[in-house]
């Protein structure tokens, strides 16, 4: 039960393509908070160095690049640096080169600032350290799951329905290196923080996966009387 009045800290934590994108931008307009898609920011700050053909690994090129970044989000897009990055972030050029760069302890340190900047105004979060490092004192905790395959099969629709082309096995392959060295890493590995609450979303529909989320969020929030 939460003890604090301030503005209530919401997060979602899990492996690529478990839907947490989606969900958490629902779960945050139903609740009136502002969203937080911190995979955007590791995205945007993976294009920012291929476009600057700085290498994943710390170096003083990496380390200046880091202090110059910036990233915001208006009306659904995302900028990085001045420059409209929301749909290049989503290339398999960027999928394939993110993980890398993430896990670099410099690079993790000098995001999480920016990941916190709001955090007085409550929030819904969603990424991989969410609740074991970015916001380790958040109210409610989600750590969100689903198959390999299931996960693998909703980004190919997903690519299918914006008209690129897409293999599923491909997909699949890329999914499950990205979890592999996501939860590998040395620095902020995906794992579940030990107080959030798994959701395993596979076989679930988004409705059913949000309904779940909601509950949580009622049943923490929700005053003892
Ligand atoms: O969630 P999304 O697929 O957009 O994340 C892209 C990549 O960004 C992940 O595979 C991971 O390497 C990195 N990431 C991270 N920590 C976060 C969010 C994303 O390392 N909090």
């Amino acid at each position: 039960m939460r003890s604090s009045g301030r503005p209530p800290i919401i997060v979602l934590d899990g492996p690529a393509g478990a839907g947490k994108s989606t969900v958490a931008r629902e779960v945050a307009k139903r609740m009136c908070l502002p969203f937080l898609d911190t995979g955007a920011i590791y995205r945007a700050i993976t294009h920012v160095m291929l476009s600057k053909n700085i290498p994943p690994s710390d170096s003083p090129e990496l380390r200046a690049a880091l202090g110059e970044f910036t990233v915001s989000f208006r009306d659904g897009r995302v900028f990085a640096c001045g420059g409209d990055v929301t749909e290049v972030i989503r290339t398999p050029m960027i999928e394939r080169n993110v993980s890398p760069y993430s896990a670099l302890p410099a690079l993790r340190e000098s995001l999480l600032g920016i990941q916190r900047a709001e955090r007085s105004r409550g929030l819904v979060a969603e990424g991989r350290d969410m609740g074991t490092v970015v916001f380790p004192d958040a109210d409610v905790k989600i750590f969100l799951t689903a198959s390999p395959g299931e996960r693998a099969a909703r980004r190919h629709a997903e690519r299918l329905a914006r008209g690129e082309e897409s293999n599923y096995d491909d997909i699949l392959e890329q999914v499950k290196a990205r979890d592999e060295m996501d939860a590998n890493r040395a620095a902020a590995p995906l794992k579940r923080a030990e107080d959030a609450v798994t959701l395993d979303s596979t076989g679930l529909s988004f409705e059913e996966v949000v309904s779940c989320v909601m509950e949580e969020v009622a049943r923490v929030l929700t005053p003892e009387s």
